[in-house]
C-alpha cells in the first residue's frame, strides 16, 4: 500500500476526513486522496514519488508555477528577518502601491489573510457603508465560508435562502437572496421588490466555482447599472480572477467598475493572503477611520506579502504572459475537443485566459450551475481518474475550474492530450451504453 493511502488513513483519525479543505477528500470523484511531498514547476509530487502534471495549481494561486525561484529567492531573503510582527512594515505600502496602481478602482485596500476575510469583510462594510442589510449573490457563486455568504439556492427566487450548511441560523442568511449567475431579470425582479433594502451585489464577475462561466456580454453592465439606480454598491469577488486574467482584473476586460473588489488566492503567491479595497468614501468607513469594525492579528504579514509581491512584480515586469497563457489555454482545449471529437466523446470547454472549464455534454454553452449540474458526471470521473492513473492531476469534481501556469509548456499539455486521448479511446470501446443513456438524460434537460 502506498504511503498516501497510509497517511489518509491515519489522518481520518485524527482530522475530520483526514483534510483541512472538503474538497480535497476527493468525495467528488471517489477514491484516495494523494498526498504532496514537493512542488516544482507544473509538477507535484507525492509521498510515493509520483508525478503529476498540475492544473489545480493550489486552486489558483500558482500562476508562476510551483517553487517560482524568483518567489523563492524573495522569502529566503525576508524569512531571516524574522517572521511577523504586528506592527506596520514597508511592504505593506508597496503592496498597497502596486494593488492601486494595477487596479485603478482600488483607492485604498485594506490586507487580510484569506479569500473568505475578504469577502466577509466587504460585506460588512457595504452594509456600514449603505446603512442596508441584504445582499444579492448568485446561485453556483463561491465567496469562501462565511455565514451569511454560505448560500447558493434558494428554494424559490424571491423566498428566503436556505444555508448550505448546517450551524448557520436561516436568521443569519435571511438578508442574503439568490439569483441564478447570468439572469439579469431575475435581478431586476429582486431589486423592484427588495430593491431599497440591498447593500450590495457580490459576484465572481467570470464565474470560478461551478467550472468556468464567463458571463454573459451584458450581464455585469447591468449589474453596474441596476446598483447606480438603486445605490447599491457593487462588489467584484475576483479572489481567483484577479491577476489571473488580466494584471488589471476582470473588471478591465470587461469594463465595469466595481465600488468594491475583493482579491486572495494569486496576491499570496501560494501563501494565506487576501485584500479587499475599492472607492475612498467607502474604504474610509473602515477602522480606526470609520465606524465599521475589521482586524487581523497576522494580517499584512511581512512573509505573505513578499510571496505575493514578488509574483505580482514578475508577472508586471512580463506583460505579454497573459496572452501567451490564453494562447496555451486555447490550443490545449481546442486540441482537447479535437481528441474527443475523434472518439464521439461529447466535450464542451469555455475559459477566460489560463483558467478552463471541460463540460461532458453535448450543449455549446454553459451559462448557469443548472446547466453544470446536467453535464454528464460518470464522463468527468473517468476522465479525472484516467488522467490521474496517467500523472495528470485535475480539479477532483466537475464543479471546479482548471488553471494552467507559465511553468505548463507545450509538451507538457501534448503529453496531457496524449493522456486524454487514451481515456476517450477507452470510454468510447467500452462504455458506450452507459454514455449514451448519460447523454439522453442531458439532452432532455437542456434549457
Ligand atoms: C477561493 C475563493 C474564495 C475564498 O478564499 P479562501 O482563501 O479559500 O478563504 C472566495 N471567493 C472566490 C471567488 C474564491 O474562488
Amino acid at each position: 500500500m502506498g504511503h498516501s493511502t497510509n497517511l489518509f488513513k491515519k489522518a481520518q483519525t485524527i482530522i475530520p476526513g483526514g483534510v483541512n479543505s472538503p474538497v480535497r477528500a476527493f468525495k467528488g470523484v471517489g477514491g484516495t486522496p494523494f498526498f504532496i511531498k514537493s512542488g516544482n514547476g507544473p509538477y507535484l509530487i507525492d509521498l510515493d514519488n509520483k508525478q503529476y502534471i498540475d492544473y489545480v495549481c493550489s486552486w489558483g494561486p500558482l500562476i508562476l508555477g510551483h517553487a517560482h525561484p524568483t518567489v523563492i529567492a524573495a522569502l529566503n531573503k525576508t524569512i531571516p528577518q524574522g517572521l511577523g510582527y504586528g506592527a506596520p512594515t514597508e511592504i505593506e505600502v508597496e503592496m498597497a502601491e502596486l494593488i492601486t496602481q494595477l487596479i485603478p478602482s482600488i483607492k485604498k485596500v485594506r490586507m487580510v489573510n484569506s479569500g473568505t476575510e475578504a469577502t466577509q469583510s466587504a460585506i460588512r462594510l457595504a452594509r456600514g457603508f449603505t446603512g442596508r442589510n441584504k445582499i444579492l449573490k448568485f446561485q453556483g457563486c463561491y465567496h469562501g465560508h462565511s455565514d451569511s455568504l454560505l448560500v447558493k439556492s434558494g428554494s424559490g427566487l424571491l423566498t428566503f435562502s436556505i444555508p448550505d450548511s448546517l450551524g448557520v441560523p436561516a436568521e443569519f442568511t435571511q438578508h442574503t437572496l439568490v439569483a441564478p449567475f447570468n439572469d439579469i431579470q431575475a435581478v431586476q425582479r429582486i431589486f423592484a421588490q427588495f430593491g431599497e433594502e440591498i447593500a450590495a451585489i457580490i459576484v465572481e464577475p467570470i464565474a470560478g466555482n461551478m467550472n468556468c462561466i464567463p458571463p454573459l456580454a451584458d450581464f455585469l453592465p447591468n449589474l453596474r447599472s441596476i446598483c447606480d439606480q438603486y445605490k447599491s454598491l457593487l462588489i467584484f469577488d475576483e479572489v481567483i480572477t484577479g491577476f489571473r486574467v488580466s494584471l488589471h482584473g476582470a473588471q478591465s476586460l470587461y469594463n465595469v467598475i466595481p465600488d468594491l473588489t475583493c482579491l486572495g488566492k494569486i496576491i499570496g503567491g501560494g501563501l494565506p493572503v487576501g485584500a479587499f479595497g475599492g472607492r475612498q468614501d467607502i474604504m474610509e468607513y473602515l477602522a480606526p477611520l470609520g465606524p465599521v469594525y475589521q482586524a487581523g492579528t497576522l494580517s499584512g504579514n511581512p512573509i505573505a506579502l513578499t510571496a505575493g509581491l514578488a509574483t505580482l512584480q514578475v508577472l508586471q515586469q512580463s506583460p505579454q504572459v497573459y496572452q501567451d497563457l490564453a494562447k496555451a489555454t486555447q490550443y490545449f482545449l481546442e486540441e482537447l475537443k479535437v481528441v474527443a471529437n475523434q472518439y464521439s466523446i461529447p466535450l464542451h470547454t469555455q475559459s477566460v485566459g489560463s483558467m478552463f472549464g471541460i463540460f461532458f455534454t453535448q450543449k455549446n454553452s454553459i451559462h448557469n450551475y443548472d446547466q453544470v449540474a446536467c453535464c454528464n458526471l460518470e464522463n468527468f470521473k473517468q476522465f479525472f481518474h484516467g488522467l490521474l492513473n496517467q500523472g495528470i492531476y485535475i480539479a477532483p469534481s466537475a464543479f471546479e475550474v482548471g488553471f494552467i501556469s507559465t511553468a505548463h509548456s507545450q509538451s507538457v499539455l501534448d503529453q496531457t492530450l496524449e493522456a486524454a486521448k487514451r481515456i476517450f479511446f477507452q470510454m468510447n470501446g467500452y462504455d458506450t451504453s452507459a454514455t449514451s443513456a448519460l447523454l439522453e438524460v442531458d439532452t432532455l434537460s437542456a434549457e
